[in-house]
């Protein structure tokens, strides 16, 4: 808001302001004055209301649906972040009133959003290879937590190392990933007694040793 009198004076102070809403809007009216040179004027500022959207999010294997508020006229894309009462997500398409599945979109035109939660840790595969023998854990890290091929780790008593890391995309057989990108870590046991971390306290399920088929 600026004066239009003295060019532009920003100095403003608000006499009255009252809100008026209509089905779609809601609009602030002013009355205001400028403190350079006293000129009244007034002026209103158009909100539109914000709608109710399908969201569903998903954590880890189950999703959850609730609604999220949002103005009509937002452009929204894959990778933005919701605050819902399903914590914070991240958008990942959306799904149009024409039954399209589109990564960016103005919110009139979407009828679902899909999203998958970023408050819960992500819960990641570690198989430790044994001679034929697979020990199978799943873990709980925190979604920034990073594995490199080549670290070593302890996990309950056994100390093994990263020898190919399963993301969403790829095995890799060098560098590293974070855990929200891993599915599985396949490590081999070795006869170490110093480890870069300790994933004991992650453990979310324990497989018990199974012999591999022959
Ligand atoms: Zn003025």
């Amino acid at each position: 808001m600026e004066c239009p009198v003295c060019s532009g004076s920003e100095d403003i102070k608000i006499l009255k302001s009252k809100t008026v809403s209509s089905k779609t809007n809601e609009i602030n009216e002013f009355l205001l004055e400028c403190n350079d040179c006293n000129h009244i004027f007034k002026e209103s500022i158009i909100l539109e209301k914000p709608k109710s959207f399908r969201l569903i999010v998903s954590e880890n294997a189950n999703s959850k649906r609730t609604n999220i508020d949002i103005c009509p006229d937002d452009r929204l894309s894959a990778g933005n972040i919701l605050i819902s009462d399903l914590g914070k997500s991240e958008i990942t398409s959306f799904e149009l009133k024409n039954n399209k599945r589109v990564k960016s979109a103005i919110a009139k035109d979407i009828d679902t959003i899909w999203a998958s939660s970023i408050d819960i840790p992500s819960r990641i595969g570690i198989s430790i290879n044994f001679k034929g023998i697979t020990q199978g854990y799943k873990v709980d890290l925190d979604r920034e937590f990073k594995i490199s091929v080549e670290d070593v780790v302890k996990i309950e008593d056994r100390i093994f190392k990263v020898r190919v890391i399963k993301t969403l995309k790829k095995k890799m057989v060098k560098g590293s990933a974070k855990a929200s990108f891993i599915r599985r870590v396949y490590g081999d046991p070795v006869n170490y007694k110093n480890y870069d971390y300790d994933l004991t306290n992650k453990i979310a399920i324990k497989k018990e040793i199974t012999k591999k088929r022959l």
